[in-house]
């Protein structure tokens, strides 16, 4: 008999990343596609179907998955298996675990995409070992999740680790969410794009115009490339950028003791900079006996945290007892 292989799909406003992996972890066939949202909930399900079908021939004859583990971008119910909100997809309440069990013959499980590349990491990546951790992405928006205890702490309705939506600035910048100055608002690759912009509007930032190919293209890394280059304007808006993040990195330090913050996602790659910004910012901000403990490190599985994490959670979820979510 065969070995049970398990598929993780990492399902986001714009790709769907789907790997077929044995009962262990390891990936046999990856395939991404982009996720087309715009196109409604059935044709995303087609889209996700398709690239079950492809990994599963990429990985061979006679591959037949045990289970499909999938991580949502937003608020997520795992227990009911229903997607409350995904507003990158445009999603409310799909009941997504329902509907790809219909589509595809096979049990599954779903949960948000933040907290499964926490676990992901914990698992696989640079949080191996470690109880207690913090996983954080920057990229368009900001996301994350909680391992407490060896366990990923999900909250009462799954909602917990809305990261990005912690109101750092009242009267800052409008967030999707709907409020003002949520973290995401100022420290995600788009708050780095709209200072960007609103220097371009006022005549300055001729480098990052330059780096973009144009004034409407200017993107997050458009401003990394020009700072890469000594280009002042762009270096102060990493700096803007990386104290926000410090700011409300050091309220969850102060706030959950973590040993360890794992920082993926790719607006984190936009420079030292950044990151000392960040850095300095936690320094003058977390208290003492927090900010002695904690380490802060980039995310080891680059873009296939989420990934494993799905695959991971496909795993568990077929494990006798049915330890969902747990790293021991
Ligand atoms: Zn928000």
């Amino acid at each position: 008999m065969p070995e049970p292989s398990f598929i993780g799909v990492d399902l986001g406003g714009t790709k769907i990343y789907t790997a077929l992996a044995d009962h262990q972890g390891k990936i046999l066939a990856e395939i991404k596609i982009p996720t087309e949202a715009d196109g409604g909930v059935q044709h995303v399900l087609r889209r996700i179907g398709q690239t079950v079908e492809q990994v599963s021939a990429q990985a061979g004859a006679g591959v037949r998955p045990a289970r499909l583990g999938i991580g949502a971008p937003g608020p997520t119910d795992s227990a009911r298996g229903i997607v409350h909100q995904a507003p990158n997809l445009g999603w409310r309440e799909v009941p997504l675990k329902e509907l790809l069990e219909e589509a595809l013959g096979l049990p599954v499980t779903v949960a948000n995409d933040g907290n499964l590349a926490a676990l992901g990491e914990c698992l696989y990546g640079a949080g191996q070992g470690v109880a207690d951790l913090i996983y954080v992405t920057v990229s368009t928006g900001i996301g994350g999740g909680f391992i407490f205890d060896g366990k990923l702490y999900a909250g009462a309705s799954f909602a917990a680790a809305e990261i990005g939506h912690m109101t750092v600035d009242p009267d800052g910048p409008l967030c999707n969410c709907g409020n003002r100055g949520c973290l995401e608002a100022v420290a995600s690759g788009s708050a780095m794009a709209r200072r960007a912009r609103e220097l371009a509007e006022a005549g300055g930032g001729q480098r990052i115009i330059r780096a973009a190919g144009g004034k409407d293209k200017i993107s997050a890394l458009s401003v990394s490339r020009a700072a890469a280059t000594g280009d002042r304007e762009a270096l102060a808006i990493l700096a803007e950028t990386g104290k926000w993040l410090g700011l409300g990195l050091a309220n969850l330090i102060n706030l959950l003791n973590p040993a360890l913050i794992l920082l993926g996602g790719g607006a984190m790659q936009a420079g030292k900079p950044l990151w000392e910004a960040m850095e300095r910012e936690i320094k003058e901000r977390a208290l003492q006996a927090s900010r002695q403990q904690v380490r802060l490190a980039p995310a080891g599985l680059g873009p296939r945290s989420g990934l494993l994490g799905a695959i991971a959670l496909a795993i568990q979820s077929s494990a006798p007892g049915d330890r969902i979510i747990s790293i021991s």
